[in-house]
């Protein structure tokens, strides 16, 4: 369906240009290809041009044109997504990042109003001042923005005690292409109040909606943070520890795993000297003093009892901020191996957890590739790092890999996205991950979005939306 957008014409570029300022629009062949890739591997798609918008009305009227003649728009925060959420049917780029305003801070209520284009480190140091946060702590805090969180309900290293944006978006003021400018949403962090059009675009990838703000609830900092890191000599004793930490209900705030190939890779470049160990548990919790010594005192046991033969004790704050940077930059560390590299974010029933490890080492075993596994498995979110080293031959097999596991996660009722997202990379399992109500989505989106500009390619297929059978 190759024509059926229009493409971006130099009277369209004008109106653009007449709309939000010349020095907010552009074609040169530097800002198309920044804004043409993500983190993900092998999506590069040029837009035609870009856009820098600096008020929700600009937003609202790119949109309304955008429909008008059928020009393709993808919405972009930090370009940080794992998911290949790149313009492939091109078009218009709407960059938020000048959006970044934290627009009100309302400490009595414990909640925020931001513009999207706040990135998530920036904003917690702001909130830092009122004893406040907003916990979701996805490693890429540093450049992800708020907007890019919410349409990916993105999370990460907390969610196991504090779950993920969802939780935490109270309200939007959105952007749509037929329907203007809406604000939905309450002040209030409980309401029953008809059908849940908040929630509903949470994790929607830009396809549905462009947010020009977003309200957040908040959370207290915690008085105090107890970081152990925990080391096995086997997988399976690592996730039997979590399976008994998280089943006798004790009060994790993290409960992060990573296999001896990521700390191999960890210690070479955060220069980290790890004990000869096949599993390491990172665990935090947090409370009162007392109540967050004590719960870790609890966690220690059961770590004990379940074969943890080495532990380390964050004793100092930069005790505590050197085991979560080995964490952070796990990925990046796997990355310096090797630029071909493949992330998989598959979500397990914890009772499957070391088998879906043990899976993962079997499929790359076939395919010929390096190995890892790291994860937020409080929550049974698994991350798989496939790489070919500097192979760029070899890509074809990591897609294969990635298929396998995907496939294999669905037929035990997991699901392949915890946190990432679908994107262009994962929308060919929509109908396997969500059978018929695959279709309820598509008649939402034909509804809210009827010349399907928001997105194009994005999570769904165009041929799917086109199809009207479907
Ligand atoms: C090193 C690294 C570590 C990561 N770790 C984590 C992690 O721990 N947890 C996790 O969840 N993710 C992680 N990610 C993935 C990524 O950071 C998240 O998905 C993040 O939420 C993307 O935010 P962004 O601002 O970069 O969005 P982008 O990549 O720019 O966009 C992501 C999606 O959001 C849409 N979007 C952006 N802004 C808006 C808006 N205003 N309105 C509507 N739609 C919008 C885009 O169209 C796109 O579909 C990691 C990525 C990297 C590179």
């Amino acid at each position: 369906m190759t024509n059926y957008f229009s493409k971006v014409s130099s009277k369209d570029i004008d109106y653009l240009e007449k709309l939000c300022g010349s020095n907010n629009v552009s074609t040169d062949e530097e800002d198309l290809v920044t804004n043409a890739i993500d983190a993900q591997l092998g999506g590069f798609h040029k837009p035609e041009v870009v856009v820098w918008p600096e008020t929700s009305e600009q937003v609202v009227e790119i949109l309304k044109y955008a429909d008008e003649k059928k020009i393709p728009v993808y919405p972009r925060g930090g370009g940080t997504g794992l998911t290949g959420t790149v313009p492939v049917h091109r078009g218009i780029v709407v960059n938020m990042k000048k959006m970044n305003k934290i627009v009100e801070i309302d400490e009595e209520n414990m909640q925020v109003r931001v513009q999207p284009g706040v990135v998530y480190d920036a904003l917690n140091k702001e909130l830092e001042r009122y004893g406040l946060f907003f916990p979701p702590d996805p490693s890429s805090g540093a450049a992800c923005t708020i907007g890019g969180m919410a349409a990916s309900n993105a999370s990460g290293l907390k969610a196991v005690k504090y779950g993920t944006t969802r939780e935490y978006v109270l309200g939007f003021e959105a952007a749509f292409p037929r329907d203007g400018l809406q604000r939905l949403g309450t002040k209030t962090f409980k309401y029953s109040l008809g059908f849940d059009v908040v929630k509903m675009l949470i994790g929607s990838q830009g396809t549905l909606a462009i947010f020009t703000e977003i309200n957040l609830r908040l959370r207290p900092l915690p008085e105090s943070m107890e970081t152990s890191a925990a080391f096995f000599s086997s997988i399976s004793d690592a996730t039997k520890a979590i399976y008994k930490i998280i089943r006798q209900g004790l009060d994790v705030a993290a409960l992060e795993f990573m296999d001896k190939p990521t700390m191999g890779a960890v210690s070479e470049f955060k220069k980290i000297e790890f004990p000869n160990a096949e599993a390491m548990l990172l665990i935090e919790t947090h409370g009162s003093k007392k109540a967050a010594y004590e719960e870790m005192e609890r966690c220690i046991s059961v770590v004990k009892e379940n074969g943890g033969f080495e532990i380390w004790h964050a004793s100092s704050k930069e005790d505590r901020e050197r085991l979560w940077s080995a964490r952070k930059g796990a990925y990046p560390s796997v990355l310096k191996l090797g630029r071909f590299t493949l992330i998989s974010d598959v979500i397990i029933p914890l009772s499957r957890l070391v088998e879906a490890v043990e899976k993962a080492y079997s499929i790359g075993k076939k395919y010929g590739l390096r190995t890892s596994c790291i994860g937020h498995f409080g929550d049974g979110n698994l991350h798989v790092n496939w790489g070919t080293g500097d192979n760029g031959e070899k890509i074809e097999s990591l897609h294969r890999a990635n298929d396998e596991l995907n496939r294999w996660v669905i037929s035990i009722g997991g699901a392949v996205s915890g946190e990432h997202g679908i994107g262009t990379e994962k929308k060919s399992y929509m109908r396997l991950q969500h059978g018929e109500s695959y279709n309820l989505m598509i008649k939402i989106k034909r509804l809210l979005d009827p010349n399907y500009i928001l997105s194009p390619g994005i999570a769904f297929d165009l041929d799917d939306l086109l199809n009207k059978s479907g």
